[in-house]
């Protein structure tokens, strides 16, 4: 293998909206949201080396530094960078990290949800505690990360940055409205850097909260407020790496390949776009929601109309408004970030958008997008279980509904991204097949565990005087 090069120019960094500053990965990683209300995008698209010898087995980090380096290249030491990629996953309960099982007629289910967390959010922030504690670091700064859940990612978010000394965390969850796994997965954390806040409210009040403290200028710079939330490209960066190595794992990854991926924001299925732009052959996306099904209407239809979220059995995609499908929007827009600028307000102040059908044709080509609701997502499950025993949590049943609805080209092989435990959402999967899953060793004893959290009133002087109580200079 070639050795690296001592210094390598930074891939530069743009925004979706045409108006912020070129910036490269770690200011990228640092700041998020670009100035303009935009996401960070690389201004071209790395492509992947030479394929590695057919069937070779490469371990997932081998691949993972491979995809990921010349993102950061010039931004960090490539030993640094090796070091923080090996122990990003050292904390995962499987050697490969993202086993892939087959279901039979070519069709495989890729477990991402053997992380801390058992969702897959665990393998993007895994890397991007560490990244944004290298960083702070090196320039002798330090953050307050606030965030509001209703579920997966504010533990996922938590196991990320515990114990990190250049990090402090505050999560807020609505009182009463999260599960008990969940709830007890950020607040069994016995870290001096985390804190979690029951809030007297819904999750919307509780992203209201977090948005107004940083919309309130003097108190995000006197507290340094950050956020590690979906739109950060580095979250995207993390998730490119396993749709190569499921493609790598079937044997060949210069060969034909789809994928299925239970969509929210559209980060986890735009990672998917990502490794396609850089040279995986992937033939087909398909995109499953549950009944809010904003972005199937999309895929189908070139339209987009803003409606009211609805609870589902898969509540991490209970989303209307998906923000990274501005990243495609951009690419189909062909770069020009004033015309993304111009469609999104559009959205904002008409609740609906349509694209033209030429762009739609373009789309449609490789997207294709199918609704699931409760009931046929309970249906697959019960189906899964009764085939083969295995038990899906309901986020991933919904994929697995969508491939039945959506695949077109039965000899190439799809890949279902599995993207949740199903101890995770135990009644739904009770409900569906009568055998509750067990949760994994290092959770058994999550119900004995002590738990530690505040309860607080929707109010934000309280939740603000709570931050400065908690902030370690
Ligand atoms: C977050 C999440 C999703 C949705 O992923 P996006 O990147 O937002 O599309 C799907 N399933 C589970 C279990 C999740 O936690």
């Amino acid at each position: 293998m070639a050795t690296a090069p001592q210094s390598h120019v930074p891939l530069p960094y743009v925004s979706t909206r045409g108006d912020a500053p070129t910036l490269a990965f770690t200011d990228v990683l640092l700041a998020g949201l670009a100035t303009d209300g935009g996401l960070y995008v690389p201004q071209s698209w790395p492509t992947l080396g030479p394929a590695p010898a057919h069937g070779s087995h490469r371990a997932y980090t081998d691949v993972a530094v491979e995809v990921m380096w010349p993102y950061v290249a010039g931004t960090i030491e490539r030993a640094t960078f090796e070091t923080i990629v090996a122990e990003a996953y050292s904390s995962f309960e499987t050697s490969d990290v993202t086993p892939l099982v087959p279901l039979g007629d070519g069709h495989y289910l890729l477990e991402l949800f053997h992380g801390p967390t058992l969702a897959f959010k665990d393998i993007a922030l895994q890397l991007v505690g560490r990244l944004f504690e290298h960083e702070l670091t090196r320039r002798g700064e330090r953050v307050m990360i606030v965030g509001a859940t209703s579920g997966d990612t504010g533990s996922a978010a938590i196991e990320a940055c515990r114990d990190r000394d250049v990090i402090d965390i505050v999560v807020l969850h609505p009182a009463g409205r999260v599960s008990e796994v969940q709830r007890r997965q950020m607040t069994t954390v016995a870290s001096a850097n985390v804190h979690n806040v029951a809030i007297d409210g819904t999750f919307d009040d509780c992203q209201d909260l977090v948005k107004a403290m940083f919309n309130d200028r003097a108190f995000r710079a006197e507290q340094r407020l950050s956020a590690v939330n979906s739109i950060n490209w580095a979250r995207v960066l993390g998730q490119i790496v396993y749709y190569v190595v499921a493609a790598e794992r079937l044997g060949d990854r210069t060969a034909p390949i789809a994928f299925s991926v239970p969509t929210g924001n559209f980060g986890n299925v735009f990672a998917g776009y990502a490794a396609q732009r850089m040279g995986l052959d992937v033939r087909q996306f398909v995109v499953g929601s549950n009944r809010n099904d904003i972005l199937t209407q999309f895929f189908t239809t070139g339209s987009m109309t803003i409606g009211e979220v609805h609870a589902s059995h898969s509540p991490s995609m209970d989303i209307q408004v998906s923000s990274n499908l501005e990243r495609l929007l951009f690419e189909l827009l062909g770069r020009d970030g004033h015309a993304v600028a111009q469609m999104l307000s559009r959205f904002r102040a008409e609740g609906h958008v349509t694209i033209d059908s030429d762009r739609l044709k373009i789309l449609r080509h490789e997207w294709s997008g199918a609704r699931v609701d409760d009931d046929q997502t309970l249906a697959v499950i019960r189906d899964v279980w009764q085939r083969t025993g295995m038990l899906l949590d309901p986020h991933t049943a919904v994929g697995v509904a969508a491939t039945a609805a959506c695949r077109r080209d039965p000899d190439i092989p799809i890949v279902t991204l599995a993207t949740a435990h199903p101890a995770k959402f135990p009644d739904a999967v009770e409900g569906a097949t009568g055998v509750r899953p067990a949760l994994p060793p290092h959770l058994a004893d999550l119900f004995d565990r002590p738990e530690r959290f505040v309860h607080l009133p929707n109010d934000l002087a309280a939740v603000q005087a709570f931050v400065r109580s908690v902030a370690r200079t």
